[in-house]
């Protein structure tokens, strides 16, 4: 998989028309293709903007299909007797660097569903094809992960591991962040899709590849039976969820315009800010959006070539321990400049996988 080793994609949303990024030029990076359309928004990225990046498709089947322990794949609707190797097929004819496997969701603690996958997997005579597994976060949890593992290590093909769960999955659980890492170190050929900053620490720790979603309801699944959670009563316009570069930490554009109502807000040197404040995402309109996605791309790109630039192995992880670390120091000398430090309550909080990253041994 020389087309993916090393890369960090970004989902793109498939209901957009497709255009050419600034911050993604370089062969650190790659685009997914992102939901239902995936297929055709693809085909029209390659042949109108005439990418030539590294490109998956990822459809999304698991939105809607549930992986069950005699169909673990799922036919496209509109071709019933279709073969899984049809659909391999086809993503690359619409211009797919590899093919992802239609994988359905793998509920909590399913071992017939998930074992079908290996199965099912295993059968696949082909050298493009990376195995979806997109799985239940409750999978990390200690009486899980074990098999898991087992699994994983004996599916012969890279995988593509997904993460279900309302909000960030990583905050699900206490050891999450520890046995994801785990699986990522113990298991060749692994990358994580439709991710956050997660994607960053199982690149440090030998992950093929991984994806990053460009809004947040990219950055994770929901299972097929549920409707996802915004955190916002009344409906409304939603607002971008922002990278901050000095916290690494996602903050929605509302609460930033609120925490520096009376305080100077951070700034960015990112090509798309050019020194501006972050504050200023408080809008419902397109271009600001735009401006939002691109500052966050802009944000974590150059963190990823950052870790490119760093020997794989313990200088890579040593990098990131020390990094996270860092970030996370900076939380209270940000809530004192804006005059939140006395109450914990009110100011930035660092999430629990940041805390998780910067504690957890670069080397177990
Ligand atoms: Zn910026």
């Amino acid at each position: 998989m020389p087309l993916l080793q090393g890369r960090v994609l970004l989902h793109e949303n498939a209901l957009n028309v497709p255009r050419p990024r600034h911050a993604l030029a370089n062969d650190l990076s790659g685009v997914v293709m992102t939901g239902a359309n995936a297929d055709a928004r693809a085909f029209q990225l390659r042949t109108d903007t005439g990418y030539k990046g590294t490109l998956l498709i990822d459809s999304a089947p698991y939105a809607s299909y549930t992986a069950t322990a005699d169909e673990p794949f799922m036919a496209p609707p509109d071709e019933l007797f279709a073969a899984v190797d049809d659909s391999l097929t086809f993503q690359k004819a619409r211009g797919a660097s590899a093919a992802l496997t239609p994988t359905g969701y793998i509920p909590p603690a399913n071992s017939k569903a998930l074992k079908a996958v290996m199965r099912e997997a295993n059968q696949i005579e082909r050298a493009d094809t990376l195995v979806s597994l997109p799985i239940d976060v409750t999978w990390l949890n200690r009486e899980n992960i074990g098999q898991l593992i087992a699994v994983c290590a004996k599916i012969r093909h890279p995988k593509a591991v997904i993460l279900f769960r309302q909000f960030d999955p990583l905050e699900q659980a206490k050891d999450v962040p520890a046995n994801l890492r785990r699986l990522f170190t113990e298991v060749e050929h692994m990358s994580l899709l439709r991710t956050d900053l997660a994607a960053l620490d199982v690149m440090a720790h030998g992950a093929l590849c991984a994806g990053i979603g460009v809004q947040s309801s990219l950055r994770h699944a929901i299972p097929p039976d549920e409707k996802p959670q915004t955190g916002k009563r009344g409906g409304g316009p939603t607002y971008p969820h922002v990278l901050m570069p000095q916290l690494m930490c996602f903050k929605g554009a509302e609460s930033l315009s609120n925490l520096y109502a009376n305080a100077d807000p951070a700034t960015c040197d990112c090509e798309e800010c050019d020194g501006r404040g972050l504050n200023r995402f408080f809008l419902p309109d397109g271009e600001t959006r735009r401006e939002a996605d691109n500052h966050t791309v802009f944000t974590w790109s150059t963190w990823v070539s950052e870790l490119a630039s760093y020997r794989a192995g313990t200088e890579r992880k040593t990098w990131w321990r020390n990094k996270c670390a860092a970030a996370v120091d900076r939380y209270a000398l940000e809530n004192q400049r804006i005059g939140l430090g006395a109450s914990p309550k009110s100011g930035f909080q660092v999430p629990p996988p940041l805390k998780a990253w910067a504690t957890l041994p670069a080397n177990p």
